[in-house]
């Protein structure tokens, strides 16, 4: 099947690369002319485990990139919509997936075969049918449905494993305006045979990916807003608490043969500095609009999302605790991506914590393992000092903050013994056993 995907972001250059793997003829389209060059040169303008070798084995074959979609589509039977949808502060931003719309509409005006369009990206129920299908009619002067397809599509992988969970996903959601939609884009994942499809119409398939979301983020919340309280009443930990909570054999099942199963799901249900990223906090931000919009208040949403808000202070208040003033002490950050495995910045905890050291005048060292080029783009450069090792950022520090769970954090007491240091680690991922330091804070436990 010929494919095009517009947007080579974190969905749309996994989704491009993994279907041209699985035997697709892919174009991946992207206004932004650099991408499209670094993409065609077989360079991942993201940092994705396994995407550099996926990309060099197919690009220049079954894939490739270009910023002419117009010429993609007429030489495709599918275009899948994978541009960003921020949240602009009130509600989701679809300037994008409207401009895109607009050029694959004025692209089908022109096309005499048969296409599928198919929005990837996360919009809230009722954006394909309500506001792509009108502007594609309206620019291509034809009928959804009678001339061309329109499907929604959305994608569940998680950055730092989107490889492996693009080809090998839990489920597949398929959303459309008519059978011969679904059928097209059944077709499209044909070659992953074995996995659960989910055949319905856009608006619920929209639904399911805002739904998956908001679970998640609840549950991060409401631990977050547990472990606060464990933290205030004292002597209670909130690892253990979490720990007696996990075994509840509907969250980790007894096999018939005694051994116990742990689901992934409960490392959601863990305290710390709180989430980020490029889609939980915009998309419980979208849904909490769009349903006040709509006459639903959504209460539970907003406290998940105020939680999150104020979970960075845990650590900055743990900070306050041993230094009243911390403008000239050297901290060291270590961690900036919003989680391990990615360069991604996108609303992570280390945004808030890192600008108040900044606008509090500390001396701030910091060090991610991915994330320093993006961070760049965040903090002013004299305001930090980036180090390219731990040992590096640990020099002279009177405390770290540990921000992100990579695993290369685990060697940071064995560090700090080598290196005869005794800094104040504040925890906020709750990844170091407490008493591995001798200073040691961390969310969940006393303040
Ligand atoms: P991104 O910002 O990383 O990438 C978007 C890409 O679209 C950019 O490369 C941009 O240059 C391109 N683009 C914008 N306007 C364009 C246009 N008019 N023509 C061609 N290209 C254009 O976004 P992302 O993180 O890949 O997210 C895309 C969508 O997928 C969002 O709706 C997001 O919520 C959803 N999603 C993201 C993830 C994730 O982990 N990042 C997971 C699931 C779903």
């Amino acid at each position: 099947m010929k494919i095009a995907v517009v947007g080579t972001g974190y969905v749309g250059l996994v989704s491009g690369v993994c279907l041209a793997e699985k035997g697709h003829d892919v174009v991946c389209v992207d206004n932004d002319l650099a991408k499209v060059e670094r993409i065609n040169a077989g360079v991942s303008p993201i940092h994705e485990a396994g995407l550099d070798d996926l990309l060099k084995s197919n690009i220049g074959g079954r894939l490739k990139a270009t910023n002419d979609l117009k010429a993609a589509v007429l030489d495709s039977d599918v275009s899948l919509i994978a541009v960003g949808t921020p949240f602009d502060g009130a509600e989701i931003d679809l300037s994008y997936i409207r401009q895109v719309s607009a050029d694959i509409g004025d692209a089908l005006k022109d096309k005499t075969d048969y296409h599928v369009v198919v929005v990837k990206s996360t919009v809230v129920p009722g954006t394909t049918d309500a506001v792509v299908l009108p502007i594609l009619e309206a620019h291509s002067g034809k009928k959804a449905g009678a001339d061309f397809g329109l499907g929604m599509n959305p994608e569940f992988l998680r950055e730092g494993v989107a490889i492996p969970d693009f080809m090998y996903p839990d489920r597949i959601v398929i959303g459309g305006i008519d059978e011969r939609t679904l059928t097209v884009l059944a077709d499209v994942y044909a070659p992953f045979s074995g996995v659960d499809i989910v055949k319905t119409n856009s608006k619920t398939a929209e639904m399911v990916k805002y739904t998956s979301n908001s679970l998640l983020a609840t549950l991060i919340s409401f631990s977050n807003e547990i472990g606060n309280l464990c933290a205030a009443l004292g002597n209670i930990d909130a690892i253990e608490v979490m720990h007696g909570v996990h075994l509840d054999k509907r969250l980790s099942p007894i096999l018939g043969n005694g051994e116990r199963v742990t689901p992934a799901i409960t490392s959601y249900l863990e305290a710390g500095c709180g989430f980020g990223g490029s889609c939980f906090p915009k998309d419980v931000k979208a849904l909490i609009s769009h349903g006040k919009k709509e006459g639903q208040p959504m209460e539970m949403l907003s406290a998940v999302i105020n939680i999150n808000r104020d979970q960075p202070r845990q650590v900055l208040d743990r900070l306050y605790k041993h230094f009243k003033d911390i403008e000239g002490i050297r901290v060291a950050v270590m961690g900036l991506a919003f989680k391990p495995d990615t360069d991604d910045m996108r609303e992570s905890p280390a945004i808030t914590v890192v600008n108040e050291l900044i606008a509090k005048q500390a001396d701030v060292r910091a060090y991610d393992p991915v994330a320093e080029e993006e961070a760049r783009k965040l903090f002013p450069d004299e305001a930090i000092r980036y180090c390219a090792s731990i040992q590096e950022t640990l020099e002279g520090a009177e405390a770290v903050l540990l921000l992100t769970r990579w695993g290369v954090f685990e060697q940071l007491p064995d560090t700090l013994r080598q290196m005869k240091l005794n800094p104040l680690v504040i925890d906020g991922r709750r990844m170091l056993p407490k008493d591995s330091v001798e200073r040691y804070e961390g969310i969940g436990i006393s303040l």
